[in-house]
Formats: structure tokens, sequence, C-alpha cells
């Protein structure tokens, strides 16, 4: 039996994984939850499952500090996810990674004291379980670049302006909290529409696979049944294909590296008929770009891309700027930002911080 303390637990994520653990109840065993403000909620949780609640500001942290268990499920909204994957880390927890934040941020930080520590940061984004399936017995876990692969392939979405309209001045928060596909928080709602979502996607598989940013590549697959592709040297491309549904990729994060049932939708090929694919519109969407120059200049840059984005998709949010200033805000503060090395979390927060302030009074 697994034991797994959930970090996020009333969230999007930390609901299905919750759903996971109540039907195999003799595999998992939820140790302690944490959220950042739900109290009724994760109370009623660790009730139900027989585990400690924590909730506030630095509940995650407290609750992997005064726990033990095999898995860290870290799916936090934003860079509060930091702290509490580097003490599961340090503990030589298992961590399980949803909040793509972390790696964005701070990848080097973490994968270099994983590496320290012995420890295992298994994916649960889909496109990254995706690549993670398609490198089993072929590339190990977190291991350095491996010379069989050639390319990772990001699918995306595209999101709800892939075909219109033409002028995206005027897209409202409603329209761009309507993604086609998945249900998903605010954050990485508006995150998807603008593709930035897939752009810090490609840093989280560039930290996770250690594979350098330039071998990562994203296409546009609207129907989101493939959910990423490794290529191989030898000409060989493997693909994980599912209903979109995030309790596969959570279930094979807890259950790695074996699998177990579930009564879920079944993929129905002839009934899809066709799966289609494209090349990103990199002018309609211009995330894709800032992102890899941020992922060249290296150090804290990333960090700031983050921190920035997040202020700006509130600020979107709130009315205070247009739909179209969230990209050149945040490329702004990546560009003027000043250069600090990623190699601990004061660094990382000082970069953080200065995004934040930034992206706020610009
Ligand atoms: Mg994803």
């Amino acid at each position: 039996m697994k034991k797994i303390i959930i970090l996020g637990a009333t969230g999007s994520i930390g609901t299905s994984a919750c759903d996971i653990v109540r039907t195999h109840p003799d595999d998992f065993k939820v140790v302690a939850l944490a959220v950042r403000s739900n109290r009724a909620g994760v109370e009623k949780l660790a009730a139900e499952f027989g585990a400690k609640a924590y909730c506030g500001e630095d509940s995650a942290a407290r609750a992997v500090a005064e726990n033990d268990a095999d898995i860290v499920l870290v799916s936090t909204v934003g860079l509060s996810g930091l702290a509490p994957t580097l003490k599961a880390i340090e503990k030589g927890m298992d961590v399980a990674l949803a909040t793509k934040e972390v790696m964005v941020a701070a990848g080097e930080l973490v994968t270099n004291l994983a590496r320290e520590h012995g420890v295992k940061i298994i994916p649960v984004d889909s496109e990254h379980s995706a690549i993670f399936q398609c490198l089993q017995e072929n590339c190990a876990i977190n291991a350095h670049w491996n010379r069989c692969v050639r390319r990772l392939i990001l699918t995306a979405s595209g999101g709800p302006f892939l075909d219109g309209p033409n002028d995206l001045s005027g897209v409202t928060p409603a329209q761009a909290l309507n993604h086609p596909r998945w249900k998903m928080g605010p954050k990485v709602t508006v995150d998807s529409s603008t593709m930035m979502n897939k752009g810090f996607e490609i840093l989280e598989a560039r930290w996770l696979f250690d594979v350098p940013a330039d071998r990562i590549d994203v296409v546009v697959h609207p129907e989101s049944v493939v959910h990423s592709l490794v290529e191989f040297e030898d000409g060989a491309t493997l693909a994980q294909l599912s209903p979109p549904d995030m309790r596969v990729p959570i279930q094979y994060a807890f259950t790695w590296p074996e699998r177990r049932p579930a009564v879920r939708a079944k993929l129905d090929l002839p009934a899809l008929g066709a799966l289609t694919f494209r090349a990103p519109d990199e002018n309609r969407f211009p995330a894709l770009k800032l992102v890899k120059e941020a992922a060249q200049a290296g150090g804290t840059r990333t960090a700031v891309l983050s921190a920035a984005d997040e202020i700006a998709v509130d600020r979107f949010l709130k009315g205070e700027i247009k739909y179209t200033d969230i990209v050149p805000l945040v490329r702004a503060a990546v560009e003027r930002a000043p250069e600090i090395a990623c190699d601990s979390i004061a660094r990382v927060l000082e970069a953080d911080s200065w995004a934040r302030s930034f992206a706020a009074s610009h």
C-alpha cells in the first residue's frame, strides 16, 4: 500500500486524485491533505480518508514536514508548490508533480536536488505523463539526456481561439475561460488559450526529461486524444492515446511502474474517425517564442516568466488589461529582469517577487 500526501486537495487535480484513492482503497492510503483556504472541504476529506487536514498559507509545507509518505502529489496553485516540493525531496519522498510552475520557475534547482537525494519526480500533466509512458523501458526516469531520443513532441488542443476571432483584442474573461476540451482552474485555462501553458510545458519537459528546449516541439491536435509523442533516433515515434480525462495520468503517477484497472471511457477509434495535427501559429500565439527565448537565457528568467504571467492573467481576469496585453506584459518583464542565478529558493523567490511587482505596475 502506498501512502500519499495530497497538496491542493480540493482543486481540480486533488479532487480527481481523491477519486482514484476511493476506487483503489487497497492500493493507496491518504495520510495528509492540504489546501490554502477551503477549510470545510479539506476537513470533510480528512474525515473520509482518516487523514490529517492542513489549511492556510503554509499548509502544504507543514503537511510535508509533519508526515511521511511514499508519494507527495503537488497540485497547488503556482509557485506555492516550490517549498513543499523541495521539502519532500529533502525527506526522500517521491513527488507526483502537477504544479508545472515549480519546474518552470525552478527546474534547475528542483532536478539537481532530486538527483542528489535519489528522489523521482513523476509527471502528472497529461502531456508529460504521455512522454513518460512512451519512455518506459527506453530511458530511466529523470536520467540525463538519453541519446536514443531525438525529439519530444507535445500536443496542444489549441484552446478556444485556434480558429477565431481574427482580432483577439476584444476577448473577454468568459470567452478565455471556455476551454473546448479540459475542465481546469481559471489560471491554467487562460494560459491554455494564449498557449503560454504549452510554453510552460516545454520548460517542464526540459527539466523532467533532461532534454534541451530546442529538441521539444509543439503540434496542435484539437481532438486531445494523442497526449504527446517521443521520436527516437531509429526513426520510430511512440504516442500515448486516451480520452481526455486527467484521472488517467494521475493514476499512472500513483501506480507507476505498474498499472491498475479503472472504469473509464474507452478510446473508440472508429467513432473518432480522424485525428488531425497542424503546426502552431506563432504569430497568433507569441507565447511559444517568448518561452523559448527565456529558456535560452536560463537562470531565473523562466521564474520571471511564470510570475509575470500569473499577475498578467489575474489583471486580465479583473478587467485591468486587455487579453492581447498578457503576453507583451510578460515579455517586458522577462526582457527587463535582473540576472539572477537559479541556485537557491531565496533567489527564485527574489526573481519571482521582482516579476510580480513589475507586472503589477506596468
Ligand atoms: Mg497539460
